[in-house]
């Protein structure tokens, strides 16, 4: 099982660490090639902005809408979250994304004045509560049909998930806990 990190921009590091702890290996992806031997791909935190933009001047946007829509897994953070969104609000004009789960994500939803925090979150499938660290966080105002929520904060989705792919507002890969991570393996691994 190998799982790509990819690596154009935002903070893959943390990604790797985490997912090297529970038996993944990774490699980071930065060109077209580097897709073809991977079974799973999660996209880090970042700025979407910029990540859109160097999908597309890297030649990687097309081949990895074909990965998503030949069924590859794929897990996203934060900005990660707004890559893989079909709906991207408050983006810039021409900021696209991958579409590979139906949601409308609102970019930097809370807002300027509570820009980061972090807060417990309780979470479907786990006991107890899991360390919610957000920065300058999206979420959810549409979800569309055949789309699980996961977790919410105010009622606003956080985490969302179909059987391909699972996305947070949230950066998981910045805490100890390893359980989102190892929920998305399970996904890879079905
Ligand atoms: N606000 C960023 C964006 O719109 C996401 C922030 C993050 O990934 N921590 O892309």
């Amino acid at each position: 099982m190998k799982i790509g990190l990819l690596a154009l921009q935002g903070a893959v590091g943390p990604h790797a660490e985490i997912l090297a702890s529970i038996g993944a290996t990774t490699v980071e992806i930065r060109r077209p090639a580097e897709l073809d031997d991977v079974d799973a791909l999660v996209i880090p935190g970042g700025e979407s902005t910029t990540m859109a933009r160097l999908l597309v001047t890297s030649g990687l946007f097309d081949p990895l809408i074909e990965r998503l829509a030949s069924g590859m897994c794929a897990m996203g953070t934060c900005a990660g979250m707004i890559m893989l969104a079909s709906t991207v609000l408050d983006g810039r004009p021409d900021q696209r994304s991958l579409a590979a789960i139906d949601i409308g994500v609102r970019r930097n939803a809370f807002g300027r004045q509570i820009d980061s925090f972090e807060c417990p979150l309780e979470v479907s499938g786990l006991t107890g509560t899991f360390p919610g660290v957000f920065i300058r966080a999206p979420f959810v105002e549409e979800v569309g049909s055949g789309v699980s929520v996961g977790a919410t904060v105010e009622d606003h989705p956080v985490l969302c998930s179909t059987e391909q792919i699972l996305v947070t507002a949230f950066h998981p890969e910045l805490t100890d806990d390893q359980r989102v991570h190892r929920m998305f393996l399970e996904m890879v691994e079905q």
